[in-house]
């Protein structure tokens, strides 16, 4: 049964177990638009180390004992269940100041990304405990030493610190890549917006899909928390770069060379390509996404456009029409369906986005909206943290320090001029490195020079233009598959990426030995490690089949008629094959050579075992390479070795790797592949009878 709502709500923090309320009524927390007290919120004698030794010991143990695949599918299954609750989160967020629309890439965003990464863990990765990453690496001359890179989940607790502007998105980012790494998580929403997220664990909590363990919740202030920290743990901060930077520099943290990502605040820039003048798509596509990000979630986006820099030619027309976007902007109470801007998250915040326009100033000037009027369609200026949005411009940004350091965390950018893009180019740069920036141009040369200087100061770069206009995901957006994070003033971190940032959560470690110790370790067959040959290994379900299983087959001659059939079957005639006098003047061949595909055909036939089996298709092949060529005359032979096998969670099959070597009579290596295979559990299909 879910807890009824009653408000203000004590906020609670889940810890070692259960939900625990800290000593006192806890601190008020306002909502953002309309100034009532929503929640009582504070940790105060609450047991953090505690609850880091529970993590550890009780989730990571848990976490630990299944597969990749099992976590993976875990939050697949907790990701659907969210997908369900999303109203009562989308009412709760209201409170923040944000519109439904702010709401979508945080609610259905956060979601969205767990499900990615639920996803792409199962598409690209083996369903095991132990992660081998990369080819082996051979080590000495006859194959007996050899060495691999492994991947194992770190035995620590990842401690995630949120900023409050992503209460739910924040989280689930993060959550997502440390469990399915197998690592628990103790998230630490800002306590600003923490109910949302406190709301969304205890959901999570409540399904009962998570084991004890992997999630706990510290709602209110961290206390000592990072004063225990290991060895094993991670930390994970989102945040000001001020926060970050002390907390980083603790003492547990650096003593125990703790990983710390920081994803801190940044002056994001975006371009408008000198092409791309008033009258064009890009043009008109620029001030659009220029506005927008000012405007979505009152501009409390860290990735959100902060500079806006265009060619000195256009400025005045840049600025017309920005301020033309704003001035239409309804700003009002977040769930009023004609809001297009809702409150910032406090009055103080409001204040402090005020006091960073005044330093602005200091180099620009404002060109629309003011530091005190506020222009309301509902709600109440005095009580809710609302604002218009303000656009600044700066007559010399080569001059001006402000502009490029200062970030107000709200509705606030700074158009400024640029003379060429090499000038275009160093005004991005001026922000000491950010998380994105966007270019908008329709020229392949404009892109190719700029992206190219922006690319060592940027973590993500989009660039605009009239092909993309419908499809684009904006500059606002990190995205599950993309990496987010930037270097310098950003924070110096990397977020996402899909499984990269799963490996985050894992240790890798270079393990030497023989093939048959290093096969033991990560249970993938690699060269020189155990074979055997009984039954023809096709003939075997997943519940037989073992990885060394082998055949070595019997030899096949390649004919001069050969190579012609498959040349005039296919229509390949390739000069090389066709060709003597053409085929001896390339450099690489001596004459004549079979196709490389007649090769990979012919030990097909080979190896495959033909009647009805367990085997059930063939899905491709990896890293295939021809090696040697194959003239008239030589001889194939193949040997297919069982190499890894992945029972497919959830379902009758599961997918095979086989390592495919074909020699010729001289023992030479002519082709190495990975063949890929659907293979039965159990064979008759169980599902069949
Ligand atoms: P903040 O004040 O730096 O707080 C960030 C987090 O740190 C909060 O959870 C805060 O908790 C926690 N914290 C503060 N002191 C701590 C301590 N001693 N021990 C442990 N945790 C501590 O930032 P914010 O005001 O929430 O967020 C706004 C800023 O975040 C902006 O500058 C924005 O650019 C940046 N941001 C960056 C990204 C990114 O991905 N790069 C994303 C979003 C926001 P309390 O709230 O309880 O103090």
């Amino acid at each position: 049964m879910k807890d009824t709502v009653v408000k203000p709500r004590r906020l609670e923090s889940y810890l070692a177990g259960a939900w625990r309320t800290g000593a006192g009524e806890g601190s008020p927390i306002a909502n953002a638009a309309t100034g009532e007290v929503h929640a009582l919120i504070g940790t105060d004698g609450l047991d953090f180390k505690g609850a880091l030794e529970w993590g550890r010991s009780v989730g990571g143990a848990a976490l630990r004992k299944m597969t990749i695949h099992d976590r993976a599918l875990m939050l697949k299954a907790l990701g659907l269940k969210l997908l369900d609750m999303r109203d009562e989160f989308y009412a709760e967020n209201y409170a923040t100041g944000a519109t439904r629309k702010d709401g979508w890439p945080d609610v259905d965003g956060g979601i969205g990304t767990m499900l990615t990464f639920a996803s792409k863990a199962r598409r690209e990765l083996p369903n095991v405990k132990v992660l081998a990453e990369g080819p082996v690496e051979p080590l000495s001359a006859d194959g007996s030493f050899v060495g691999q890179h492994i991947l194992s989940p770190m035995e620590g607790v990842a401690i995630h610190i949120n900023a409050y502007n992503f209460p739910v998105w924040g989280m689930l980012e993060k959550i997502a890549p440390s469990l399915i790494a197998g690592m628990p998580c103790v998230v630490k929403p800002a306590s600003q917006t923490a109910y949302l997220t406190e709301l969304v664990v205890r959901r999570m909590l409540e399904t009962g899909l998570l084991p004890e363990g992997a999630l706990q919740i510290v709602t209110g202030s961290a206390g000592d928390m990072l004063d225990h920290v290991t060895e094993q743990d991670v930390v994970t901060f989102t945040g000001s770069a001020t926060t970050g930077r002390m907390l980083r520099t603790k003492s547990a943290i650096v003593n125990n060379s703790v990983r710390f990502t920081m994803e801190a605040d940044s002056l994001n820039a975006s371009i408008l390509g000198a092409d791309a003048g008033p009258g064009t798509p890009e043009f008109d596509l620029f001030v659009r996404e220029a506005a927008r990000e000012m405007t979505t979630k009152a501009g409390q986006r860290c990735t959100a456009i902060r500079r806006i820099v265009v060619p000195k030619a256009h400025e005045q027309a840049v600025i017309e029409a920005i301020s033309a976007r704003l001035q239409q902007v309804p700003v009002g109470l977040p769930q009023d369906e004609s809001t297009r801007m809702g409150a910032l998250v406090s009055l103080s915040d409001r204040d402090g986005v005020r006091e960073k326009i005044r330093q602005l100033q200091e180099d620009a000037e404002i060109v629309c909206g003011s530091l005190e009027d506020v222009r309301l369609t509902t709600g109440d200026a005095s009580a809710g943290a609302f604002m218009n949005p303000v656009l600044l411009h700066c007559a010399d940004p080569m001059r001006a320090e402000n502009v490029h350091s200062i970030e107000a965390f709200g509705p606030v950018a700074t158009v400024m001029g640029y003379e060429d893009a090499a000038q275009a180019v160093e005004i991005a740069r001026m922000g000491r490195g950010s998380l994105v920036s966007s270019l908008f141009t329709n020229d392949t040369d404009i892109t190719a020079e700029i992206v190219g200087g922006l690319a060592t100061f940027h973590g993500r770069v989009l660039v605009g233009n009239r092909e993309t206009a419908k499809s684009s995901t904006g500059h606002g957006s990190p995205l599950a598959a993309l990496i987010h994070g930037g270097p310098g003033r950003a924070g110096g971190g990397e977020e996402m990426g899909g499984i990269r940032g799963v490996k985050h959560f894992m240790q890798r470690t270079a393990v030497q030995g023989s093939p048959r110790m290093l096969s033991a370790i990560t249970g993938q067959w690699i060269e020189g490690a155990e074979t055997r040959a009984d039954i023809h290994p096709f003939r075997k379900s997943l519940a037989e089949l073992r990885i060394g299983d082998q055949i070595v087959t019997a030899a096949r001659q390649v004919s001069k008629d050969d190579v012609e059939h498959f040349a005039n079957f296919t229509g390949d005639t390739f000069y090389a094959h066709m060709d003597s006098a053409a085929a001896k003047a390339n450099p690489f061949f001596d004459d004549r050579v079979a196709h490389g595909y007649l090769i990979v055909s012919f030990a097909a036939g080979l190896f495959v075992e033909p009647n009805p089996g367990p085997v059930l298709a063939n899905y491709g092949v990896d890293n295939l390479r021809f090696m040697t060529p194959v003239y008239f005359g030589d001889t194939l032979q193949v040997r297919l070795t069982c190499k890894e096998i992945n029972p497919r969670a959830g379902g009758d099959y599961g997918e095979v790797r086989w390592d495919c070597r074909v020699t010729n009579q001289n023992d030479e290596v002519v082709a190495q592949y990975d063949v890929l295979t659907m293979v039965a559990k159990t064979w008759p299909l169980e599902s069949a009878e």
